[in-house]
């Protein structure tokens, strides 16, 4: 049984989650102390708890410790996840694309299968489902995962309620792309969107308020743009501006949710920085992508490529550094080398020894 601190690094929810995902992929029991040790409060919150109960429900896993609050976990999957429709509800505004994400790999490498999750879609601290959709699944189709995602209805903070779909292929052919150097973006859409229950006017404010942020500072928007306007069902009210940007084979995004009091335009203001602070750092990739693209990378290595996979990061964050800490405790033949310093550009390297 494999033994995991989960303070180290971020000592977050991430950490669990990676945890059991390779678990259920590898059939490797493991025991996590310290659980979400670093956060003000520590334990399994509802969301994490969800995804340990989603995972062993698709693994038949025997557990100690699955209980709300809970700072230690004894995780011990019995078999491979059937095909099957699967459908899990965490309860709160706890994010379904973190839930998804920890699906997908296991149900993948074994017979793929569907799922139907409810919680939060577009919350703090999380991707929203737009970055699934629009970075992450593309990104990761490139090294031979394929899934199609469908929102039915968004969640926001506080009262979540959304609803996400998704059909999960059996992954076959792996490949470890290749990216050329820096960012030099080819197309940029601006993704303005509000629930239902809102005024039309925030749209466009979101969206112009970026627009002229990103022209002032340089871009030939005229050219580059594009902007696509969005109302969602939703339970409760919320905002976003995202917006991504592609160059090449290689995508980033970044997000700005609302909230009251927060006017639209700093809404727009807020997503526009971040993509133009990334620019200037001229890395590949975001630092979100950073710590989520190290699982896919390091299952295709171990699965089935010799051979190793670079990428370039405009921020080393926590979360980076933590996934490269677990990862290879569970698949010691992959290697991953983080150059450079934490809230600083640096350079990942992945290889297979
Ligand atoms: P905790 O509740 O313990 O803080 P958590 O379970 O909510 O943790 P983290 O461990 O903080 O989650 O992991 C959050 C994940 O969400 C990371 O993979 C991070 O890259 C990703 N993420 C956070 N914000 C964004 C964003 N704006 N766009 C894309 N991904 C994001």
């Amino acid at each position: 049984m494999l033994f995991i601190d989960g303070s180290y690094g971020e000592g977050g929810g991430q950490v669990l989650r990676t945890a059991l995902a390779l678990s259920a992929i590898l059939q490797k029991p493991f025991k996590m102390i310290n659980l979400r040790a670093k956060r003000p409060k520590p334990g399994l919150q509802p969301q994490h708890l969800a995804c340990v109960r989603a995972i062993k429900e698709i693994t038949s896993a025997e557990t100690k410790g699955d209980e709300l609050y809970s700072e230690e976990l004894i995780f011990t999957p019995k078999k491979k996840p059937p095909r099957g429709f699967y459908t899990f509800d965490i309860g709160t505004a706890g994010a379904t694309t973190l839930l998804f994400q920890t699906l997908l790999y296991p149900l993948a490498l074994s017979e793929g299968g569907e799922v139907l999750l409810k919680g939060g879609t577009h919350v703090p601290f999380s991707p929203p489902y737009h970055y699934l959709e629009y970075v992450y699944l593309p990104i990761i189709s490139l090294f031979g995962f394929k899934v199609s995602l469908f929102l039915e209805k968004a969640g926001f903070y506080p009262k979540g309620g959304g609803i996400i779909r998704a059909r999960i292929e059996k992954a076959q052919n792996f490949h470890l792309p290749f990216f050329e150097k820096g960012f030099i973006p080819e197309k940029i859409y601006l993704i303005s969107l509000i629930s239902e229950d809102l005024p039309s006017h925030i749209l466009e404010r979101q969206a112009k308020a970026a627009i002229e942020l990103l022209s002032q500072r340089g871009l030939s928007c005229e050219k580059l743009c594009e902007v696509l306007y969005e109302k969602v069902k939703s339970i409760s009210p919320g905002t976003m501006l995202f917006i991504y940007a592609t160059s090449q084979n290689k995508r980033v995004g970044f997000t700005a949710l609302g909230k009251k009091g927060l006017p639209a335009e700093k809404v727009g203001k807020n997503s526009a920085e971040e993509f133009l602070n990334f620019l200037k750092s001229s890395a590949q990739l975001e630092e979100y992508m950073g710590d989520q693209i190290l699982l896919p990378a390091s299952l295709v290595l171990e699965f089935k490529e010799k051979g190793y996979f670079t990428f370039e990061v405009s921020k080393i964050t926590g979360h980076l550094l933590t996934q490269a800490f677990l990862i290879p405790q569970f698949l010691p033949k992959v290697k991953i080398r983080v150059l450079g310093n934490l809230g600083e550009k640096g350079e990942v390297i992945l290889e297979r020894a």
